[in-house]
């Protein structure tokens, strides 16, 4: 596929590009200030900043082009004017709040737990440049968990991204985390949102797990 990266010298966006081109994709980069053409580009991938991505996605969306974000930050309203843009042009719109396979287990057996722990509360913890708190991981686990569990959020050099759901009983402690040790934890996941997006509906999707879920 010919892939439009935005954020390609980001973090995650370098460790991306020459994981997309070694896969067989073709990579257009696009960084801040950039040009956005995107005529003859299949999929556009965005991992830049909470303030930048959906103005890349609506961009993207409307010369035609499907949407991977795994920006986090958006908030409800932004997703809302996507995901009319998306189905008024029949374009796919696939927003990850965590590209790891093991993240999205995390969430699955801590969703699992809570039907018998339902007292729970989240920790997650990350490098010090991130900038949107609590992380989209973090609030995507906490939609799927009784009541609202409180999140804390850690911020600290050293870290990559790590979360951990605490499920607590009465004497008892169950506690399901999942690390990020390195950004090539997020390749596979994004390999197959781009492998698999065209198989979506129009509009918006949250998350790997229907992928994970579909032949
Ligand atoms: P980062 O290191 O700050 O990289 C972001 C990149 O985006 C920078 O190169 C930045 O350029 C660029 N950028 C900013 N505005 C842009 C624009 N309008 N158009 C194109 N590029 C633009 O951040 P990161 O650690 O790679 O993380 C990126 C995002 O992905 C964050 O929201 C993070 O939370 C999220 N994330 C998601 C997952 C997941 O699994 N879904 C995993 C990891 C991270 P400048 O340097 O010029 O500012």
């Amino acid at each position: 596929m010919k892939v439009a990266l935005f954020g390609h010298r980001g973090r995650v966006g370098s460790v991306l590009a020459p994981a997309l081109t070694a896969a067989g994709h073709e990579v257009l980069g696009i960084g801040r200030g950039e040009e956005v053409e995107l005529a003859g580009i299949d999929a556009a991938v965005d991992f830049t900043q909470p303030d930048a991505a959906s103005d890349n996605a609506r961009a993207a969306l409307e010369q035609g082009v499907p949407v991977v974000v795994g920006t986090s930050g958006l908030d409800g309203a932004e997703l809302e004017e996507l995901d009319a843009l998306a189905l008024a042009r029949s374009l796919q719109l696939l927003v990850v709040p965590n590209f790891a396979i093991g993240a999205v287990l995390m969430m699955r057996f801590a969703e699992a737990g809570a039907e018998y722990l339902p007292r729970t509360e989240i920790v997650e913890l990350h490098h010090e440049g991130k900038k949107d708190a609590p992380s989209g991981t973090a609030r995507a686990t906490a939609e799927r968990l009784p009541g609202e569990p409180p999140i804390h959020s850690v911020r600290l050099p050293g870290l990559v991204a790590h979360q951990e759901v605490l499920l607590g009983g009465e004497g008892q402690l169950l506690t399901i985390r999942h690390d990020t040790f390195s950004r090539e934890a997020f390749v596979p996941g994004v390999l197959l949102a781009l492998e698999k997006l065209a198989t979506l509906p129009p509009g918006l999707t949250v998350g790997l797990e229907r992928l994970l879920e579909s032949p």
